[in-house]
């Protein structure tokens, strides 16, 4: 019944999210949530605002969410867009910020929404390809372009990208929206958002999904000088001006104001993956260095699927890429609690 189909529709090949799987008892290790509870914070947030009124519409532009992340970071509310997830604010910068003549880059191995939205919005993209140990260069970013997206630490790798070497990259590239999506770098690396005021093409990314324990809630932001965030306005109020409900809003406050807290279970998270780098490494994994809350490792002697379905026979979950061929003998693997750890060592070993 395609017939009916547009034929933008008809050419996408959508992004394919990582298992929710219903069963219960598994050990789930395969989209990179956060092993530890929101705060306790953002849990009674949502409940006071339960028993508010749901009958009114959520405040359009998230202001008080706006002005605590904009505190939290040290920058002006104008300087703050906030969507349902980082990957709608992204969708926006897509469209708002990408969308030109030439096309734009990103690396070869990467976070594989960013060639669907390429699709979705008709916009021509290069990949450029990583080095042979799997790093950004810089340099070959100096060509003319539409503009430049990578995440930093990039995905599914965990490698994280010196902030000196983006700021050469922002120097080389003074007329291209530059986008930093920074999903994992509360997990070890240093922030753009303080170049955000000397660089008028830079827009960074954020989630509460990974850092904050809020894959449930939906809320991203992006950081970039008021022009950058008011074309994002833009797309926002020609698409849906309520992006956030009002459990959102007050949840998302909740968790930013209680920093402490994200960086607590961040450090626990930082400190098991210590220890699970070194158990891989022990069963003979390479181990590629990670800034984020995931591994990306691979045995010389076993295949990466072949891995993974052992992985899930015994109730582990872990996610396989099949595709760059590149990437298909490694798994990439959500650092858990320590117990999930040395459940997931055990079951290497007797695999390995
Ligand atoms: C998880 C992830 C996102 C999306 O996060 P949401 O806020 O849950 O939509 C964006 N970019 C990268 C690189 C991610 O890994």
């Amino acid at each position: 019944m395609s017939q009916y189909w547009s034929a933008v529709v008809r050419g996408l090949t959508p992004y394919v999210p990582g298992e929710q799987p219903k069963l219960a008892k598994l050990i789930k290790l395969n989209t990179n949530e956060n092993p530890y509870g929101p705060s306790p914070k953002v849990l009674e947030a949502v409940r006071a605002e339960a028993a508010e009124s749901l009958r009114l519409y959520p405040d359009p532009n998230s202001d008080r969410l706006r002005a605590g992340i904009a505190a939290y970071h040290g920058v002006a509310p104008d300087q703050v867009f906030v969507g349902n997830g980082s990957d709608e604010v992204l969708a926006h910068a897509f469209l708002a910020l990408l969308k030109h003549e030439r096309p734009i880059l990103f690396p070869d191995i990467t976070y594989s929404f960013y060639p669907v939205y390429c699709g979705l919005y008709e916009i021509a993209h290069r990949a450029v390809p990583l080095t042979d140990t799997f790093e950004i260069r810089v340099d070959d970013y100096f060509v003319p372009n539409g503009g430049i997206i990578f995440p930093n630490p990039n995905a599914p790798t965990g490698r994280l990208l010196a902030r000196a070497e983006i700021e050469r990259l922002l120097a080389g590239n003074p007329d291209s929206v530059v986008v930093i999506d920074e999903a994992y770098i509360d997990f070890g690396g240093e922030s753009a958002v303080c170049l955000v005021a000397r660089h008028p093409q830079l827009l960074v990314t954020r989630t509460l999904s990974k850092s904050h324990a809020l894959a449930g809630l939906r809320v991203g932001y992006a950081i970039g000088q008021p022009h950058l965030i008011e074309a994002l306005n833009r797309v926002k109020d020609s698409f849906n001006s309520y992006p956030l409900d009002r459990f959102a809003q007050a949840g998302a406050l909740a968790s930013v104001e209680d920093h402490a807290y994200f960086e607590s279970i961040c450090a626990k998270v930082v400190a098991t993956r210590t220890q699970l780098v070194a158990g891989m490494e022990q069963l003979g994994f390479e181990v590629l260095p990670s800034a984020a809350n995931f591994i990306f490792a691979r045995h010389p002697a076993h295949d990466g699927a072949a891995l993974a379905a052992a992985l899930r026979e015994r109730s582990i979950i872990v996610r396989h890429f099949r595709n760059p061929a590149r990437i298909s003998p490694f798994l990439r693997i959500t650092v858990g609690t320590d117990a999930e750890s040395d459940a997931l060592l055990t079951a290497l070993k007797a695999l390995c």
